[in-house]
């Protein structure tokens, strides 16, 4: 297995502000393999729990060595499975893998989807509590396609709500999703998190995006998810995404 890390970039100068950890498997034979195609079969077989732990100490151990480099210190972002949430251990597992690592806990931030927590509600407050509390940050990966319940978004310590893919693609064309994407941005800035877009692809979308001050932006027209040697070029401290500076500062 090995890691890559998709940079997020703030929509208005164009730094980078984070970096998602994003799984691989090199086969032999087929060359790069994706998470889709593994992971669910990882979950069924029970295996996630081992990579899911490989992929936590890897995480720490790499943004700790960025760190060490002089490179901008970002959070990493890793996803957690169901399996992983609903573990009575894993929030002292997380808290191994930084000590481990040596990296304090703010730069870690762990990301659920609303099915996964939905697998066992009581045992997900209570790890996200500790991991919270520990100074973990959570964010609540893909949302708008689960249950997109407004409860959960304020029973549960989250830091920051990740608005899916699935809505950013056509905002520019279906008014329905564009008005899915301001409502969600809304919704979040609201209740005082962070609203990050993902599979940002186009200037039109970013222009949308920042004209509802979503300032936090992931996707192809930035970055794509890159092997840490590539990710190190991006977190230079002096880098901006170019893209960001030729574009106009909507009014508010
Ligand atoms: P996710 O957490 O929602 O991650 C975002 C996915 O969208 C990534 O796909 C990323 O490469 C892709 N993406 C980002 N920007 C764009 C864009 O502009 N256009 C398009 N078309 N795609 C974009 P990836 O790497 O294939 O990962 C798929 C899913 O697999 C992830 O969705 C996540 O749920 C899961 N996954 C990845 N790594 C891990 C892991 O370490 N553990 C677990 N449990 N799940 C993982
Ligand atoms: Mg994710
Ligand atoms: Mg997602």
């Amino acid at each position: 297995l090995v890691l890559h890390y998709q940079p997020q970039f703030d929509a208005f100068t164009g730094a980078v502000i984070g970096v998602e950890a994003l799984v691989r498997w090199r086969h032999p034979q087929r060359g790069l393999i994706l998470p889709g195609e593994f992971i669910p079969v990882a979950e069924e077989s029970g295996l996630i729990q081992a990579i899911g732990e490989w992929v936590v100490d890897e995480a720490c151990r790499q943004t700790r060595a960025w760190h060490d480099r002089g490179l901008r210190r970002v959070p990493v972002a890793v996803n957690l499975s169901a399996a992983e949430l609903h573990r009575a251990d894993t929030a002292g597992r997380i808290a191994g893998a930084l000590q481990r690592n040596g990296l304090a806990a703010r730069w870690l931030e762990l990301e659920i989807t609303e099915s996964a927590l939905m697998r066992d509600i009581g045992r997900a407050r209570l790890t996200l509590q500790v991991l919270h509390d520990m100074g973990v940050q959570i964010a609540l990966d893909d949302f708008g396609t689960g249950y997109s319940s407004l409860a959960h978004l304020r029973q549960f310590s989250l830091s920051a709500l990740k608005l899916d893919r699935s809505f950013v693609r056509d905002l520019e064309t279906d008014v329905n999703d564009a008005a899915i994407c301001r409502a969600v941005i809304a919704l979040g800035h609201t209740l005082g998190l962070r609203v990050i877009a993902e599979g940002v692809e186009t200037t039109g979308q970013l222009v949308f995006l920042r004209g509802n001050r979503c300032s936090a932006i992931q996707g192809a027209l930035f970055s794509p998810a890159l092997p840490p040697e590539q990710v190190a070029v991006l977190l230079q401290p002096d880098y901006v995404a170019p893209v960001a500076p030729t574009l106009p500062v909507p009014l508010f």
